[in-house]
């Protein structure tokens, strides 16, 4: 039922103006506006990957942290890419690390 902005009385389904005060009525949407993620686990993506060759605490903790807010704001179709940027932000922040510790060693 669509509700005219305008006076907030109800109208027809398939009314285009409102019947009491004449007001074009626009569809207002009753899904609840869902945030796509997918931008932002592509960023913490990035930022995993960078933590395997620099810096790995600063980008791995960097990658869960875009992860975990990916996470927050996911429908639940696109969880899962929020739990894939935190699992690969930590793997390769423990791997980052290793490698530093590696190298360490070896230079
Ligand atoms: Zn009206």
């Amino acid at each position: 039922m669509p509700v005219c902005s305008k006076c907030g009385k109800q109208n027809a389904d398939d009314a285009v103006y409102c019947a009491y005060c004449t007001t074009p009525l626009t569809m207002v949407p009753t899904v609840q506006k869902q945030t796509d993620i997918t931008p932002i686990a592509i960023v913490g993506i990035i930022c995993a990957f960078i933590s395997l060759l620099f810096f790995p605490p600063l980008f791995g903790i960097l990658a869960v942290l875009l992860g975990a807010y990916a996470l927050s704001k996911a429908s639940e179709d696109q969880k899962s890419l929020g739990w894939i940027t935190i699992v690969l932000g930590v793997t390769f922040m423990i791997i980052g690390i290793f490698l530093g510790m590696f190298a360490a060693v070896i230079l």
